[in-house]
């Protein structure tokens, strides 16, 4: 399995056949298992084996074909599949961390990744900097002794700043800290975090892996010892498993997974080619642009510029508004990574929490709107988004 090039591992890597021999995987929709003997019983919850279960918030076959499935796409030892997106970053944070801890944050996060660094860590005693993520001075100036886990999106939302994660991993890995990223952005396709340097990787299945906007799911990388010593025991009493029927979507996901984002990003090249220079749009972020301030940087590390742009409107929040009041194709929500092309205006939703000067700070303009490209027709796609920019 180990020589299987991506789209290989996407189809068949951790199959499990039942005695039935099925084609797809297998739903085990059971909250736990039997055993023959009161002495096997025992024997399991001293040690179970490979293909041995207990109790599905401990783990499950359909939930393990995933969780095998993603290790060997990532190139990891293991993997713990979570409830959601939010509980994997949860996890692998607090998992490891305890009061006196101290933590280096690249600041442009997602807002609820932000509420566990800023509000929830401090309330246990972790300290947490936060830094300018393509900054490497700044990184280097925060890092300590006593500096145990860096954290940050690879590439952030939704202004797209892309962090040197090979260089951020050396000099957190110089003071023996873990190297946590968030990986949504820069996605399982194009992203090879582990071997660029990242101890752990933490995903949201809920945008591509499933890319089909059916279910919340997560999912924490790393090594066997880190799943197995640290992330399995606190996720497993904790509460934050994913469900076998969860998993089973995934695994469904993750077949298609390499062709819908290679297209979504193929899309995202053509439409930001497309809008460069039109005067409605005071900026076109996309990192597979040559003007993009780390475009060197996205080309070798991510190989694509991903599957979301970013416009800022040059008319501010009205012409942004009066632009996603007109799309035809595309829709208003807030989920990315979906088959579905999807809008977001983040200064009045995913971001509205943050105040003002903090948005200010992170790029986050009145006129800035989130494109997360879907698999629809490129030329229909291009074309809806200019109508409405002449509508605006
Ligand atoms: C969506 C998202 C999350 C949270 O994932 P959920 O599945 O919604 O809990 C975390 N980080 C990033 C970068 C995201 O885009």
């Amino acid at each position: 399995m180990d020589d299987w090039n991506t789209r290989t591992k996407l189809i068949h890597a951790g199959t499990r056949r039942s005695q039935y021999g099925e084609v797809a995987e297998a739903i085990f929709l059971t909250q736990g298992f039997v055993y023959d003997t009161a002495e096997q019983a025992e024997a399991r919850f001293v040690e179970a084996g490979p293909d041995e279960f207990i109790y599905a918030r401990y783990g499950n076959p359909t939930v393990k074909m995933f969780e095998d499935r993603i290790a060997a796409l990532e190139g990891a030892e293991d993997a713990f599949a979570t409830a959601s997106g939010m509980a994997a970053v949860n996890g692998a944070l607090t998992s490891m961390l305890k009061a006196g801890d101290h933590v280096v944050s690249a600041r442009a996060l997602f807002g609820s990744c932000l509420y566990i660094l800023e509000d929830v860590l401090c309330r246990f005693g972790v300290e947490v900097t936060f830094v300018d993520g393509t900054d490497l001075a700044a990184w280097k100036a925060a890092l300590r002794p006593d500096t145990k886990a860096v954290f940050f999106e690879t590439m952030s939302n939704p202004t797209l700043e892309v962090v040197n994660l090979p260089a951020v991993a050396e000099l957190a890995h110089a003071v023996g800290a873990t190297v946590i990223v968030d990986n949504v952005f820069a996605t399982p396709v194009f992203s090879r975090a582990i071997e660029q340097g990242a101890d752990v990787v933490v995903y949201s299945a809920t945008k591509h892996i499933d890319g089909q906007g059916r279910a919340l799911g997560g999912v924490i990388l790393g090594t066997e010892a880190f799943i197995r010593k640290t992330v399995e025991p606190y996720l497993k009493h904790t509460g934050g498993s994913m469900s076998p029927f969860t998993a089973w979507i995934m695994l469904k996901g993750m077949e298609t997974l390499d062709l819908r984002v290679r297209a979504q990003a193929q899309t995202a090249q053509v439409m930001a080619e497309a809008l460069q220079g039109d005067p409605r749009l005071a900026r076109v972020i996309y990192p597979g642009l040559p003007d993009h301030p780390q475009h060197a940087l996205a080309s070798a590390m991510l190989e694509k510029g991903g599957t979301v742009l970013a416009l800022d409107l040059a008319g501010g929040q009205a012409a942004a508004f009066r632009f996603l009041n007109a799309l035809k194709i595309m829709t208003i929500s807030n989920n990315l990574g979906d088959a579905k092309s999807i809008v977001t205006h983040p200064a009045t939703t995913t971001h509205q929490r943050l105040d003002e000067q903090v948005r200010a700070e992170l790029g986050i303009t009145p006129g800035l709107v989130r494109v997360s490209l879907g698999i629809e027709d490129t030329g229909d796609l291009i074309a809806d988004v200019k109508q409405a920019l002449d509508a605006v």
